[in-house]
């Protein structure tokens, strides 16, 4: 019986052991990812509901790992928050969104906005606000996008309410990413001095297939629209979806519907 459970415990001694070694070397690995400037960014449109007029783009990070390929955020991004690199992996996603966005415009190609997407660690960096002054110098007020998720906001309120100030006095504009799946506070959102909601995709999806999904897309448009906020639909994959959200007075679209993800920016149509 002693014996057995050695066994047991040395079984599990071994898994937690792989466990984190794979994590020390994916953590390597990431390590050299920025050193090496592996990561790029990927570009997804975003639309006009009632024109179908591209709006802005949104940055999405990958990796394009030499040995795997190109990898997904949600594969790495995780660890990057853990260990703390998000903070210089996230500014170099804003030098090459900015960078991108100038280059488009040399080019001739006019694109109202470029969002980036901001982590927690990101957003209490002391360095952050600086940055986005600097940000906003190279492509013009009223150009970069922030998009900081719901829970993020509400975790510390106050702070929150303060830094998204200061952003918005330097010409940023801001969005509550993956809005209703946060638990905002009403009281709270009333003073968040931000530009737009987006509505979750997982809302957008089961929007069509029952009425309780259907009521918290149409209370968060209404919502939105009460406070003057833009609001956009993130996951847009069907006319139907798209139907449904105009005619409930989505301002905006995103999704496979309207353009996957691309390595090179959405040309204005011909
Ligand atoms: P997110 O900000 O909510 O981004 C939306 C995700 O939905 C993206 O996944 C996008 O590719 C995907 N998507 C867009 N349209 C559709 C659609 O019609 N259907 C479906 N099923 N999916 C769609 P992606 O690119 O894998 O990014 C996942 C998450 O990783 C993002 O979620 C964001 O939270 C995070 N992320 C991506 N890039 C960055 C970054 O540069 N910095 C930080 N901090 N996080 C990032
Ligand atoms: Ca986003
Ligand atoms: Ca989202
Ligand atoms: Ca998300």
């Amino acid at each position: 019986k002693c014996r057995d459970s050695q066994e047991h415990y040395s079984f599990y001694s071994q898994e937690i052991h792989q466990r984190m070694s794979r994590k020390l070397n994916l953590e390597n690995r990431l390590r050299v990812a920025l050193e090496k400037d592996q990561f790029v960014l990927f570009y997804q449109p975003k639309v006009d509901s009632k024109t179908g007029e591209l709006t802005g783009v949104e940055a999405l990070l990958r990796w394009e790992d030499p040995e795997r390929g190109l990898v997904a955020p949600g594969e790495f991004i995780p660890l990057l928050e853990e260990t703390g690199l998000i903070v210089e992996v996230g500014n170099w996603v804003i030098g090459r969104a900015v960078a991108d966005y100038r280059d488009w415009r040399a080019r001739g190609i006019g694109i109202p906005m470029v969002a980036v997407n901001v982590s927690p660690r990101q957003l209490r960096d002391k360095h952050f606000v600086d940055l986005i002054g600097h940000a906003v110098d190279e492509v013009g007020e009223g150009h970069l996008e922030l998009e900081i998720t719901e829970s993020v906001l509400m975790e510390d309120t106050e702070g929150s309410i303060k830094t998204l100030g200061i952003l918005r006095e330097l010409g940023a504009k801001v969005a509550i990413d993956d809005f209703g799946t946060g638990y905002s506070s009403l009281s709270y959102l009333s003073r968040m001095p931000v530009t737009a909601l987006k509505i979750d995709q997982s809302f957008v999806f089961s929007m069509t297939k029952g009425p309780n999904d259907l009521a918290i897309v149409t209370s968060i448009i209404s919502l939105a629209h009460s406070m003057n906020l833009m609001v956009i639909a993130e996951g847009v994959e069907t006319e139907e979806q798209a139907r449904l959200l105009r005619l409930l007075r989505c301002d905006q679209m995103q999704g496979y519907l309207y353009g996957r993800p691309n390595r090179s920016v959405p040309l204005p149509s011909r």
